[in-house]
C-alpha cells in the first residue's frame, strides 16, 4: 500500500512537471489549422496540413521549447514538417527556422509551390512582411502588422505602409475570414478594422501633439493620449504597456510623423 501510495505521489509530481515545463498553448481550429503560442514569446505558430506534408508558419515558441513544438506537431500528425514560412524576419518569428530545417524542413520565402495559399508582401511593422492567407482554414497570418496583445508596431512603413497593409488584409476571404495576429488571441476582420481606426487616431494625436510643440513627458501626461492608448488594451489588463514602453511607442511614432512631413 506505501509503495502504492508512493507511487501515486511521483506519478502525480511528474504529471504537474509536465503541466509545468509546457510553455506552448495548442489551439485546434479546424481539421486544416492548428495555432501553437509559446508562452515565452506569444508568437502564434501555424501548422497547417499539405498533401505530402506539414506547413509551420513562425515557428517561435521560445528557444527552450523548440523540442517540445517539435514534439506537439509529432502528436498531431504523422506527416514530416516540408515547409518554414515566415510573416517577417524578426527572431521572434523565424528564430525556430534552423531547428526545423535541420529536421528536413524548407525554408520558403513565398507560397508559389503551395496550393491552397495566397501571399501578399507589405511594409509596415517591418521592411517585407509577409501576409499568408490559406483559403482551406479561411485564416490569414498577417505577423506583427496587427497585434491584439500590445500597441501597433508601423514603424518601417509608416502611415502609408500601415494602411496598405491592413486593407489588402481586409480584401482577403471574406467576413469569416480568421484574422491571426504575430502575437495576442486569434480575431476577427471587425477588430481589425477596430485596430486601423485606433491607429490612425493614434498616429494623428501624436502629429498634432508634436507639431503643436510637446515633448514626450507632457504628451505621456495628456489624457487624451492614454485613452487612445487604451483601445489597444483589448485584454482589459490593470497594466496595459509599462512607461518605457508607453515612452517609446511615443518617441518612435514621433520619428514616424517627423519622416512623413518631409515627404
Ligand atoms: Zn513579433
Amino acid at each position: 500500500m506505501t509503495k502504492f501510495k508512493i507511487l501515486i505521489a511521483i506519478s502525480l509530481l511528474l504529471f504537474s512537471c509536465t503541466a509545468l515545463s509546457s510553455g506552448i498553448n495548442v489551439k485546434k481550429v479546424s481539421e486544416h489549422l492548428h495555432i501553437l503560442s509559446g508562452k515565452e514569446y506569444g508568437t502564434n505558430i501555424g501548422l497547417i496540413p499539405i498533401n505530402d506534408g506539414l506547413v509551420l508558419i513562425d515557428p517561435m515558441p521560445g528557444n527552450s521549447h523548440l523540442s517540445e513544438l517539435d514534439k506537439i506537431v509529432r502528436s498531431i500528425y504523422d506527416k514530416p514538417i516540408t515547409f518554414i514560412l515566415n510573416t517577417h524576419a524578426h527572431s521572434d518569428h523565424a528564430g525556430g527556422n534552423e531547428y526545423f530545417i535541420q529536421q528536413g524542413g524548407k525554408l520558403v520565402g513565398s507560397t508559389s509551390n503551395l496550393v491552397g495559399f495566397v501571399h501578399i508582401k507589405a511594409k509596415s511593422h517591418s521592411a517585407i512582411d509577409n501576409i499568408y492567407y490559406h483559403t482551406k482554414s479561411n485564416a490569414v497570418f498577417v505577423g506583427d502588422v496587427f497585434d491584439t496583445s500590445w500597441h501597433p508596431t508601423f514603424y518601417a512603413g509608416g502611415t502609408k505602409g500601415f494602411i496598405e497593409a491592413i486593407d489588402a488584409i481586409l480584401n482577403l476571404g471574406d467576413d469569416q475570414t480568421l484574422i491571426v495576429p504575430g502575437h495576442g488571441a486569434p480575431s476577427s476582420k471587425l477588430s481589425l478594422r477596430e485596430f486601423r481606426k485606433n491607429t490612425l487616431e493614434w498616429i494623428s494625436k501624436i502629429r498634432e501633439l508634436d507639431q503643436q510643440g510637446w515633448d514626450v513627458d507632457r504628451i505621456m501626461d495628456d489624457a487624451k493620449v492614454k485613452d487612445v492608448l487604451e483601445k489597444f488594451n483589448v485584454n482589459n489588463e490593470a497594466v496595459f504597456l509599462p512607461q518605457k514602453a508607453f515612452r517609446r511607442f511615443i518617441e518612435r511614432t514621433i520619428a514616424v510623423v517627423k519622416r512623413e512631413k518631409g515627404m
